[in-house]
């Protein structure tokens, strides 16, 4: 038979530590309405559910939760919160659920991606002269095959481009030929556009294994070289 958890007796440092750091994501404000479940794409993994996290946690069950993988099972996908009747910030629990990991302790594949970042510049570790390489070989090839777009102009590092944009990293190693539908749209749009060659990826692993320090720096290095080089007004995110 399992045993009865007294609730008096326990120790709800998850819970202290949360409300002091996001008094905004207060979960004992939580209803327990239930629909932040219903539209939670991980309910159901490893027996996730939104609402029964905000209880655990509220109750002071951090033991329980630390035994389960849903910190890791949440996309951070915020559905939750703005569905939420109370707008308890549930992403914001699972990010402090994850730095209460070691960070060696975080899913390996997560913690390498957000690694190569900071070293590569891109979680894949594409090299910037290969990243250059492909976008004109793919850029000449649409050019040479498609008379829409002979004078499609795809450029890396173009000083006083209006926006910036970075790309996610996978595509120019995996699906190169993707690249190219973005393009055709900002070429018929007249968009004036550039790619960084820093920090160029769209992606940033490092904000989903909850790295601050490794999530500001890509974004700081990131930034700099488009105000300090490149002058551009706006940068799209198209992650
Ligand atoms: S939607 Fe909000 S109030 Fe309702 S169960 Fe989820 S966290 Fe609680
Ligand atoms: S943020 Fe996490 S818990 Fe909330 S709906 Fe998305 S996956 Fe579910």
């Amino acid at each position: 038979m399992a045993s009865v958890i007294e609730l008096d007796d326990l120790d709800r440092a998850f819970h202290d530590t949360v409300s002091e750091r996001l008094p905004q994501a207060n979960f004992d404000l939580c209803l327990t309405c239930g629909t932040c479940a219903g539209g939670c794409p991980a309910s159901a993994q490893f027996d996730m559910d939104p609402r029964k996290l905000v209880r655990m946690l509220a109750y002071g069950l951090d033991e329980e939760v630390k035994k389960t993988p849903w910190a890791w099972v949440c996309t951070m996908c915020a559905r939750c919160y703005w569905s939420c009747p109370m707008k308890v910030d549930i992403p914001k629990l699972v990010y402090q659920m994850r730095q209460s990991w070691p960070r060696d302790k975080r899913p390996k594949g997560i913690r390498g991606s957000c690694d190569q970042h900071i070293r590569a510049g891109n979680a894949m570790g594409v090299p910037t002269e290969d990243f250059i390489w492909t976008v004109e070989d793919v850029a000449e090839e649409i050019r040479e095959t498609d008379p829409r777009f002979k004078d499609m102009h795809v450029t890396v590092d173009r000083k006083g481009a209006k926006m910036a944009i970075n790309q996610n990293s996978r595509e120019p190693v995996t699906e190169p030929d993707e690249l190219g539908p973005l393009w055709k749209i900002l070429h018929i749009v007249e968009a004036d556009w550039t790619y960084p060659s820093v920090m160029w990826a769209g992606e940033n692993y490092c904000l989903f294994l909850a790295d601050d320090e490794g999530w500001r720096y890509i974004l700081e290095e990131f930034v700099q070289h488009i105000d300090n080089n490149l002058g551009c007004e706006t940068v799209v995110n198209t992650e």
